[in-house]
């Protein structure tokens, strides 16, 4: 029985709720004017059910979708601006005892290269990670519980935040390591993490079980409870996603957003981030062994929909998409993307030699983070290394009612400025200096109040002065 009340996984993603979504989808998908009504209510920002959004992602009608399209731009612009926050994913280890059938990681495959960095190994990514400009990752491990404990990634995170290599610092570090206990939770909160992120991979328990046939992760009901379980060990910001190209795309989007009404209705707090990676090649995996891959259309209406459904929370897309890719759904509702990335375990420091093999996954975008810097901003963006919010204690509920009335604005446009002038002086190419500076000087004037207008170029000339770390 549906209850998005509920502590049980199979009662907040319950089968037959979805199944009635995508049911409800189809029989409006057509029909204009629910379609117009659905709009409509998504116009007033404050967000679509999922049965509402599912209408949206069925719908066939050429003008109906484009209006979902203009009104996601629109949503984008007014939450998110023109901004765009950077990240990198740093891989810690690949020993996993999991056995699921889409990733390279899993137990059974032998001719991948195991590696799991020692902390001295870490604190040399981290300052090849600091030294491209990043102050924002994503750690992610295989689950193995005798290599990777949850002591290995808490002394993990700590050397991550101790390093201060040059004018470089680390200054958030968001959590992608398997399910686990409310201690382990707890621990993590502790240890001063940002965004606990867990994928669902699939929501849909038949092909959950069998995508995920051996290892701690089979547990269906563990794993869709996990995000529970890190609000209850004080985690208030954790991040959803699911990999598209498992199951139907259509069953997917309402289970996801069932996910994030259950959140909402049992914590007053909504995801923090969404994450919408699809299947790609690897080592051991050819995706057109999965026959629910999507388009690239559909991959952006899903985009759309996300967006106009949850207007309040960020997106991100991976390295795994193409640059192109990445181009249309920026437009549409991504908020954040991974620059500059190395999907294999110690890949930032050293490239892996020809007959290694340690990464998750391949990664379409080859470019620098200097390229993704520079060519974003040609499209018009501001690339943010903005980390206020977790450090100035804007988590949870707190963030979440800044980020629905619109105010959170007033910090990040600054914020973005700030660390954008700090990445020029540090990092950046003189090209890519020089468009940064043009557009640092161009944005500052949409600030929209004087003082704080006045206080964003007094930091500016002590960032250039060599001063660090203004935030607001
Ligand atoms: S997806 Fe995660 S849990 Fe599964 S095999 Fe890969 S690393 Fe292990
Ligand atoms: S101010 Fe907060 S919400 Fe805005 S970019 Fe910075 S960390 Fe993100």
């Amino acid at each position: 029985m549906y209850n998005p009340k509920s502590l049980k996984a199979e009662e907040f993603i319950d089968h037959e709720e979805v199944l009635a979504s995508i049911e409800y989808g189809e029989k409006y998908k057509n029909n204009v004017e629910v379609i117009d009504e659905i709009i409509e209510k998504a116009k007033l920002r404050k967000g679509l059910n999922h049965r509402e959004a599912s209408v949206l992602l069925a719908c066939e009608i050429p003008e109906k979708i484009n209006e979902v399209y203009e009104l996601a731009e629109q949503i984008k612009k007014d939450f998110y601006g023109n901004r765009i926050v950077l990240f990198a994913p740093l891989y810690l280890s690949n020993y996993c005892v999991n056995g699921c059938v889409y990733c390279p990681y899993h137990r059974q495959n032998k001719h991948i290269t195991r590696k799991k960095l020692s902390q001295e190994d870490i604190a040399r990514e981290v300052i090849a990670l600091q030294d491209m400009g990043h102050k924002r990752i994503a750690i992610e491990s295989g689950e193995d519980p005798v290599m990777n404990p949850i002591e290995y990634i808490l002394e993990s995170i700590k050397t991550i935040y101790s390093i201060k290599h040059k004018n470089g610092s680390i200054r958030r570090v968001n959590v992608n390591i398997a399910a686990t206990t409310v201690e382990n939770y707890r621990k993590l909160k502790e240890a001063g993490i940002g965004t606990y992120v867990l994928f669902q991979e699939t929501y849909n328990k038949e092909s959950y079980e069998k995508l995920h046939p051996t290892g701690p992760k089979h547990d269906y009901a563990y794993h869709t409870e996990a995000m529970d379980r890190a609000m209850q060990g004080g985690i208030d910001d954790v991040g959803l996603g699911v990999l598209f190209g498992l199951e139907s795309y259509k069953y997917e989007f309402a289970a996801l957003l069932m996910h994030a009404e259950h959140l909402e209705a049992v914590y007053g707090v909504g995801p923090h981030t969404i994450s919408v990676p699809r299947i790609k090649p690897a080592d051991d995996i050819d995706p057109n062994a999965f026959d629910n891959a999507i388009s690239d259309d559909i991959f952006e209406k899903i985009c759309a929909c996300i967006r106009v459904a949850v207007p309040y929370t960020g997106m991100i897309i991976s390295t795994r998409e193409s640059k192109a890719v990445r181009e249309k759904v920026l437009r549409l509702g991504v908020s954040q993307i991974s620059g500059g990335s190395r999907t294999s375990v110690g890949g930032y420091c050293e490239p892996e030699p020809e007959d290694e093999n340690s990464a998750q996954f391949e990664v379409s975008d080859r470019r620098t983070l200097d390229e993704v810097v520079r060519w974003l901003m040609e499209n018009g963006y501001i690339p943010s290394f903005c980390t206020a919010c977790y450090r100035e204690g804007r988590t949870g509920d707190r963030f979440m009612r800044l980020c629905k009335n619109g105010q959170i604005q007033n910090c990040c446009h600054p914020n973005a400025l700030m660390t954008l002038q700090e990445y020029l002086e540090d990092y950046a190419s003189p090209e890519t200096k020089e468009i940064g500076e043009t557009l640092i000087n161009r944005e500052i004037n949409n600030i929209p109040k004087e003082k704080v207008r006045r206080i964003v170029k007094e930091n500016l000339v002590n960032i250039k002065n060599g001063q660090r770390d203004f935030r607001l």
